[in-house]
């Protein structure tokens, strides 16, 4: 007998990441220049310190006591913070479409009141099969099943595994919601091209003749794309859905202004009909109130005063880590093509992922590699490098000594 639901998983959870962390942080105190701390997944800089934006904490830290205490002004978040957030994630793309925003603890936020909300229990949700983790427990506690897509066909999305995905699904229920993270995939680093986003939406219009569809858009590292000016250019292309189809982009705060505690994010629905957005956002609505009730009064305000009052400092000061992170992938995928290290098709972001497909040599490997000081984490079909916290000194050369202790192992 147990003193939780019956349906929920009270096992521990599968920690992967932060356990090896902790493990790399012990190593590093007897071995300082051998240890390679590839595990975190926030930005840090060359010093191995973690991010904090100058610019986004120096005018934090200005705001007035009394409005960090204070509650928001709505469960829904505050109106200037739900219209900046608007703005800050269409940019230059002009929507047609019918919207609302709601804030959210981060992009988790976002992304669990959308599984929260879309779906009734033991109906099925579609995953890429190499994903961030938390979509898989997001699932689980709401009792959704799941199925997953391939990512890739070769070097390219496979835009087939989903079409093929998205039949099995229909024939067990008639509403398909489908998730898709992107621009700066998580764990991969690949990005849609304007292309395949066009032939996906193409495909869900045809099967939204006769079927609900709900593209949930995680969009959590977008502000880390490479091309930034033109990162947002795909969102054109949803201005071509049609009445049946609900976009959610779910936004985060943490990565885009390196404010990860502040708990942040949010919701931005779009649809062809206002009256669908006002139906789903009263019932996001409530799952707020009754689950963190409402955001950080500061945190909303720091991201308004960031968007309307200092936003080309903060531009700047991103855009030097953005020139960073190029410089550390660039490094380490030319070093890995030239020792044939397989890794899946990176085009930006924080991470790259070698390409392991068996389990048990995903296994073997990550353990080798910590028998030599080298901490990364063990993804579906891979291996996680976080190329966001590793100093260049430490990239460089380690292409070479994985592939090393790969081949000696093999
Ligand atoms: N989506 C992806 C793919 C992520 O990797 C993360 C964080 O690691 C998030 C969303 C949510 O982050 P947060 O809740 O801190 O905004």
């Amino acid at each position: 007998m147990k003193f939780t639901r019956q349906t929920l998983n009270a096992l521990p959870i599968n920690d992967t990441v932060f356990a090896v962390a902790r493990l790399a942080e012990n190593d590093r105190i007897s071995f300082p220049e051998e240890t390679v701390n590839a595990t975190i997944g926030s930005l840090c800089n060359e010093d191995g310190g973690l991010v904090a934006y100058q610019s986004v904490f120096s005018h934090y830290n200005s705001i007035d006591d009394q409005q960090k205490a204070s509650y928001a002004k709505s469960f829904l978040g505050n109106l200037d913070f739900r219209e900046q957030v608007y703005h800050w994630v269409l940019q230059n793309s002009s929507c047609k479409l019918a919207h609302s925003v709601i804030a959210t603890p981060g992009g988790t936020g976002a992304v669990a009141s959308c599984f929260h909300s879309f779906l009734d229990q033991n109906e099925t949700i579609i995953l890429p099969n190499i994903a961030w983790g938390s979509y898989q427990l997001m699932a689980d506690i709401y009792q959704l099943k799941s199925v997953t897509y391939e990512m890739f066909e070769d070097d390219h999305f496979n835009l087939d595994s989903i079409y093929s995905v998205i039949q099995d699904v229909l024939k067990t229920q008639n509403k398909i919601v489908l998730v898709i993270n992107d621009p700066c995939h998580n764990p991969t680093g690949y990005s849609l091209s304007l292309a395949e986003w066009s032939k996906l939406i193409d495909f869900l219009n045809e099967i939204a003749k006769d079927h609900l569809v709900i593209v949930i858009n995680d969009i959590a590292y977008i502000d880390y794309s490479y091309n930034i000016t033109h990162s947002r250019d795909y969102l054109e292309v949803f201005n071509k859905i049609s009445n049946n189809i609900l976009i959610s982009i779910c936004f985060s705060c943490s990565k885009t202004m390196t404010s990860y505690g502040l708990r942040c994010g949010a919701n931005v629905l779009l649809a062809k009909n206002e009256e669908d957005i006002k139906q789903t956002t009263s019932a996001i609505e409530k799952f707020a109130r009754a689950t963190w009730s409402n955001i950080p009064n500061a945190a909303m305000i720091n991201f308004v005063n960031m968007v309307t009052s200092y936003k080309d400092e903060f531009c700047i000061e991103k855009n030097k880590y953005i020139e960073l992170l190029k410089l550390r992938s660039s490094t380490f995928l030319k070093e890995a093509k030239d020792c044939s290290l397989a890794f899946y098709p990176y085009k930006e972001g924080f991470f790259i992922t070698l390409k392991i497909e068996d389990s048990t040599t995903i296994e073997r490997y990550h353990k080798e590699l910590i028998k030599h000081h080298i901490y990364t984490v063990q993804v579906k079909n891979g291996i996680r490098i976080a190329i966001c916290s590793l100093p260049l000194s430490k990239i460089k050369g380690l292409a070479h000594k994985i592939k090393q202790i790969f081949d000696q192992i093999s």
